[in-house]
Formats: C-alpha cells, structure tokens, sequence
C-alpha cells in the first residue's frame, strides 16, 4: 500500500518502479552502477600445453586465495554459518573430477586454459538454467561467478569493490561474494535486476542490515550513476526523480524505523499481546539453516515452518536419514523448548522438481506435496523416520504440504505410525507424542476440516497457494499478476470459514504464508482468530510492535467489516482506515 501513497504524492517526472522488497529498511542516496567488466571467453587453442597447465594452476590458486580472504571478512562481518556459503565455492575449486576435466581438454583436444575452464562450467551452468526452476538459475549464477573469477585470474586481472562514498548499489546481477565485500565500505541498498526473496544476495544482505530491492528488470538501463534514488526495503518500491513530498515522506519514515530498530532490540524479550492482553504467538519461517541465528534474534518463539525441500535443493536429491537428523537436531536443539514444525518435501509445482525429465502440462495441479510423496513412500518413511529420531528434544512437528483430501492425510498418517512401531521395536527414542498437522492451502481440504480434525492436532494455513488456487491466478505469472489478489473478499471469508470448520475442536491453527508477513493483513488476520502468526523472521520485530498497540476488540470489528465487503479495493480501504485511526490514537502504527 506505500505504492498508493508514493503514487499520490508523486510529481510528473517520479517514476516508480515495484521489485521485490528482499531486505527491510530505507536508504536515499546516489546510485551506483555496478557493471562488472563482461568477460567473454571464445575458442581458443593453446600453443604450449605446459604453458596452459601452469596458467590454470596460478588462476585457481589465486581464485582460492580471494575466496579465502572473502570467507574470512564473511566470518567478521555475519558468522561461520554464512561463511559457509562461500566454503561451498570453494569446494567447487578444489573439485579434482572438475580440474581433471579442464585439464584433459587441454592436453586432449589443445584447448586453452581458458576455454577449457568455459566448457568445464558450461555444461553444468546450461544444465541448471534449463530447468526453469528460478532458485535453481539464481545458484547457476553463483556458479557462473565462479568460472569468472578463474578466468578473469587467467588474465592476470584484479576487480576492484571499494567504493569511495556511500552509495545505493545497482546492479543486474549481484554475487554472494559482492554483496559481502561491499560491506567494506559504507553501501545505503543493494539493487538488483535478478534474484527473489531466498536469493543468496537477499538472504546475506538481512544478515548484513542492509535495505535491498530485487528482481525488477531493466533498471540498470533506466538508472544514471549519481542519480538520487529512493529504496524501500519493506514494499520493494524503487523511486526515480522522487520529488519535494516524497523526500519529505521518506525522511521521515527513515528518522521512526531508526527509533523503531531501537525498540525492537528492547521487545526482543516482551512477550507479544495485544492491548487488551490476548497473546499472539509469533513463530518464523525458515528456508535455509542459516537464518536460524536471525529468527532467534528476532524473538521469534518457534519455528512455523521449515522448509525441508531446500535440503533436497541444496544437495540436488534426496538428503539420507542422517543428513536429514543432522538438520532437524539442529534446529530443534537451538529453538529448544520451543516448538519447530518440519513440514515434509513439498516438491513439484513452481518449486524444485523431482524429475526433470517429467513435464507436465499443469505443474501447480499436478505431482506435488503429499502426492508425490505417497508414490515414494521409501522417501516419506526415510524423512519421517528422521523427523521422528530427532524429536528427542519433545519440540517437533511434522506437518504435510498440499493435502486436497481426507484420504491423503490417513494414507500418510499410517505410514507414520508404521515408523513409530519399527523404531518401537529397534528401541530408538522418539517422542510418542509428537504432533502431526497439516497444511490448508488447497481450497477443497477447508471443507472436510471438521472430520480431519480426528487425525491432526494442528493445521497452518498456507495463503500462497491457497490464494493461488482459490483464484486460479498462478502468481509467477506476470499477465494475471493483478489477479492475484491478496485481499480478495473470497480469500478473507475462506480463512474465516477456516476458523470457524476448527471451532471447538482440540486442533490448533496458525498461518504461515505470505499474508502472515504482510503488515497490513497483520490486524484483519488476528480479528479472523489467528493466534499463532509464522512470519518472515525479519519482519518480526516490527509485526509485534504492532500487535503491541493494537486492541483484539478492534481487530474483531475491523474483521466483521473485512468480511461483509465485496472488494479487494474496498477492503484495502477499510484496513487503511483503520491504521489511520490507531496512527491517530497511538502515533505509533503504520
Ligand atoms: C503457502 O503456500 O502459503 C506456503 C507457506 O507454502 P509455500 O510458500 O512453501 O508453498
Ligand atoms: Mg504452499
């Protein structure tokens, strides 16, 4: 909604761009436009086979030593865990099936140094774009990084990353590596054309404090250097030309979230309860291990969430029963006694694939979730058994993704129980009372909630794809982008009726998809009767400062209005108005 406001107060010459708002802050300042020297690599032969051998040995130890050096300013700067991200790079170099290859075209087939490196990484670089999986074409970037540095090492070139002043960096594509070392000097934003929400550069730049704004197209081309630009890190816009209205609105946002960072340090420990004293439990959701530190700082009192399909993403198959351990233990031990909930693969659909041979016609209505998983049940039995062993701690729950019926939900259930009596029986500990959910984010399931209460102890609503499939709007797709509407009165009285199917069953609800995060959704959502809130852990601390001023009595009504409009637009306005009225009351609201 700061769009609506940013289009109101703008003048003729401001031009708004919207991306994807990766990490929370402001910054207004001059752009820098951060090309990197385009390095083309053409066919080439060498003339002494030696001569090749030894220059590609002088690269890749000079690549390590860089790689080294940004590991060690990565462990300064955030910890050991993110300075994981580059080990794994550093691994790639020392591959020896990798050198091998490189160093057989050379002696084979007389190629240089050079060209040898390019066709060594082009085939698994053109391997991973081919998918069209986005997360996997942002990690081939990572990788493309990587052949860069070697060859650019062959050329005896150095890049150069210090900056002179403070500066909003804009650049098409941002590596891991940038993102760290720019931190060296004083950098306002990261800007980039490519990458999401769960991009390694988004990902670090939270890590770092630092705003950032991804995945809007062309805006290196539309972009001076020096030109004055605005970032909002929290609604993704990025603004041209802002004029005299809008500098004023945005110094001013930037002078409250100063105090407001201040705050969130002392909330840390307050426990979240509306005004009226009803407490709102805030949970994270996690997609990589990493952010545990990050959720845990934020005060977030569990996981919602976890997303166990980057494990499989990360490792390119199926992670075994004690890589599998290994990850569960270590967030169920770091959260302790709070409660971590593992959802089960959810792959197919927009995410990773199981088969890239296997194409569909209808991805997001095809082989995904629950279903996949129940036509391997070796690969749902390996992961509950792991699930189950780490759950020692008493902390843990499992929970199913994309579950359409009741059927799906006792089919898994027996095969949990199964694993229950097989590590009974091998005398494993386990807690025999571990909570088993699901997730409501396929429309027909809200209907047979009542009856699939007797299986579940805990249901989270998943709005991403509930929306998506209640609407029929694939989000991805930037045709129907406008369809995808997040306050759809259809929308809003489906998470009611979810509330209401539950009513006076044991079974808890809480909401874990995008609109939890959304800090206007955030009082409609706790007037629907959503208690337990996962979040996106960054924006925790401002979603609890909020609840802190906000009455539940109000919220209900709000709620009642929300229900009883019939727009998207209408019940933006109302929720608008609401905000205003407690900016009015507590000065302290959005
Ligand atoms: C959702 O669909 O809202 C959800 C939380 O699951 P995911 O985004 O992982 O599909
Ligand atoms: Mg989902």
């Amino acid at each position: 909604m700061s769009f609506d406001i940013i289009n109101k107060l703008k003048g003729p010459e401001t031009i708004i761009y919207e991306g994807i708002p990766a990490a929370p802050g402001y910054a207004i300042g001059p752009a820098f436009i951060y090309q990197k020297e385009q390095i083309e690599v053409y066919p080439s032969v060498s003339l002494s086979t030696e001569f090749e051998i030894e220059a590609l040995n002088f690269a890749i130890e000079r690549s390590k030593k860089e790689l080294t050096k940004v590991i060690e300013f990565a462990k300064e700067k955030l910890n050991e865990k993110f300075a994981g991200i580059f080990k794994a790079y550093l691994m790639i170099l020392e591959d020896p099936l990798l050198i091998e290859s490189i160093k057989k075209n050379i002696i084979e087939n007389r190629h240089s140094a050079e060209y040898s490196v390019e066709i060594a990484f082009k085939k698994h670089i053109d391997q991973m774009r081919l998918t069209n999986d986005p997360a996997m074409i942002e990690r081939s970037n990572d990788i493309e990084d990587i052949k860069l540095r070697i060859v650019r090492n062959l050329r005896r070139k150095r890049w150069e990353s210090k900056l002179t002043r403070s500066v909003i960096i804009v650049a098409k594509n941002l590596t891991p590596a940038d993102t760290v070392l720019f931190t060296r000097n004083d950098v306002l934003a990261y800007v980039s054309e490519v990458g999401g929400l769960t991009s390694h550069t988004a990902i670090l730049a939270r890590a770092l404090n630092v705003p950032a704004v991804v995945g809007i197209k062309g805006l290196v081309n539309q972009i001076k250097n020096d030109e004055i630009i605005i970032i909002d890190g929290f609604s993704g816009l990025i603004i041209k030309n802002p004029n005299e209205e809008i500098l004023n609105y945005y110094n001013k946002q930037i002078e409250s979230y100063d105090l407001r960072k201040k705050k969130y340090q002392e909330l840390r420990n307050v426990v979240c309860k509306t005004k009226d004293n009803h407490h709102i439990k805030l949970l994270a959701n996690i997609d990589f291990l990493d952010e545990i530190p990050f959720a845990i700082a934020s005060g977030a009192e569990g996981v919602g969430l976890f997303r166990t399909e980057n494990l499989f993403f990360e490792k390119g198959t199926f992670p075994t029963e004690t890589e599998q351990i290994e990850a569960y233990l270590d967030l169920a031990s770091k959260f302790y006694p709070n409660v971590v909930t593992i959802r089960t693969f959810d792959i197919g659909g927009d995410k990773i694939k199981f088969d890239e041979a296997y194409k569909e016609a209808n991805p997001f209505l095809g082989w995904r979730g629950i279903r996949l998983l129940l036509d391997l049940p070796d690969v749902l039995k390996t992961q509950f058994r792991a699930i189950l062993i780490s759950s020692v701690y008493k902390n843990i729950r499992v929970m199913l993704p994309m579950v359409s019926s009741i059927d799906e939900v006792i089919k898994a259930k027996e095969i949990f129980n199964q694993c229950k009596e097989e590590l009974k029986e091998a005398k494993i500990r386990f807690d025999e009372h571990i909570k088993f959910g699901i997730m409501v984010e396929v429309p027909s399931i809200v209907f047979c909630l009542k009856e699939i209460s007797r299986y579940v102890d805990f249901v989270s609503v998943g709005t991403n794809d509930l929306t998506q499939y209640l609407l029929a709007v694939d989000r991805g797709n930037e045709k129907v982008f406008k369809s995808y509407q997040e306050f759809h009165p259809a929308l809003i009285r489906v998470l009611r009726q979810i509330i209401k199917e539950l009513y006076r069953t044991k079974v808890e609800v809480s909401i874990c998809g995008e609109l939890a995060s959304n800090l206007y959704a955030v009082p409609l959502l706790i007037g629907l009767g959503y208690n337990n809130l996962s979040v996106n852990e960054y924006l925790l601390p401002e979603i609890k400062r909020l609840i802190l001023n906000y009455k539940l009595s109000d919220c209900k009504k709000l709620a009642v209005k929300c229900l009883q409009s019939t727009s998207n637009t209408e019940i933006e306005k109302i929720i608008s108005d609401f905000n205003k009225k407690y900016k009015g009351e507590n000065n302290e609201s959005l």
